[in-house]
């Protein structure tokens, strides 16, 4: 697990030092095959909010949230999850607490696809209450890295699924010591398009792992890493060019 920045921080250092604004990085704790850790989610979460944090002024990265909403993925062993209620509870006393300590601007880095409603719920409803405090979300990092990368960059499904070639591949970049690649084997489930199935995991994979974790290298994770912090450290700086507000003139 990465350090994380403000837990090593001190007091008198925090109250030296400038943020304007906080990453916060949110991940689960579930199954990923035999190849990858349990805490894949978080790890990688971890390490693009770390990433961003060290690059961007003003950022302080916050403990990374190592539980999610993964109810979906329970019948396989040691998934420790919370429910979509808790979460947006969650979200929402964490965003108050930063606005109270005078930190209005959030950015959320999600590492997990069950996290994604109690996120969009929560952002929503907090900011409709508090419009002062802005929040931005890269809610489905997986599928912005597909987005922005060359078409064919992934040989399988383009890249996508639970511990599949696209997330292989970034935890051969964040955490290789963790991966084994010898365990590798996934499954790419015959869904229909346009309309999602509500599956639950063990209907879609014997191995609970989608897509094919086979094709992941650390080229491709190297790839997806960096074209994502790049991304997002943009995005911060043009953000903060226009005080958070969007569609500025
Ligand atoms: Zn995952």
């Amino acid at each position: 697990m990465n350090d994380t920045e403000l837990l090593r921080m001190m007091g008198y250092r925090l109250k030296d030092a400038y943020f304007d604004k906080a990453v916060l990085p949110i991940g689960s704790t579930e199954y990923h095959g035999e190849h990858l850790p349990f805490g894949t989610d978080t790890l990688v979460a971890d390490s693009l909010a770390a990433a961003v944090a060290g690059r961007v002024e003003g950022m302080l990265k916050l403990p990374v949230m190592p539980y999610g909403m993964s109810h979906h993925y329970s019948s396989f062993p040691m998934v420790l999850t919370i429910d979509t209620e808790t979460l947006i509870r969650v979200l929402k006393q964490l965003m108050e607490s930063l606005n109270a300590h005078g930190v209005k601007r959030l950015l959320v880095i999600n590492g997990h696809d069950g996290n994604i409603p109690a996120l969009e719920a929560a952002t929503r409803e907090y900011r409709t209450e508090h419009p002062e405090f802005k929040v931005a979300a890269l809610e489905a990092w997986w599928v912005t890295a597909g987005d922005l990368l060359p078409p064919g960059t992934f040989e399988a499904w383009g890249g996508l699924g639970h511990a599949g070639e696209g997330e292989t591949s970034m935890m051969l970049r964040v955490a290789p010591e963790l991966v084994n690649m010898s365990k590798a084997k996934g499954h790419i489930p015959d869904l229909p398009a346009h309309v999602q199935v509500k599956w639950l995991f063990r209907e879609i994979t014997p191995y609970g792992v989608t897509g094919d974790p086979t094709k992941a290298t650390s080229e491709k994770g190297i790839l997806m890493w960096d074209t994502l912090v790049n991304h997002l450290v943009d995005f911060l700086e043009e953000m903060d060019r226009n005080g958070w507000e969007v569609d500025k003139e």
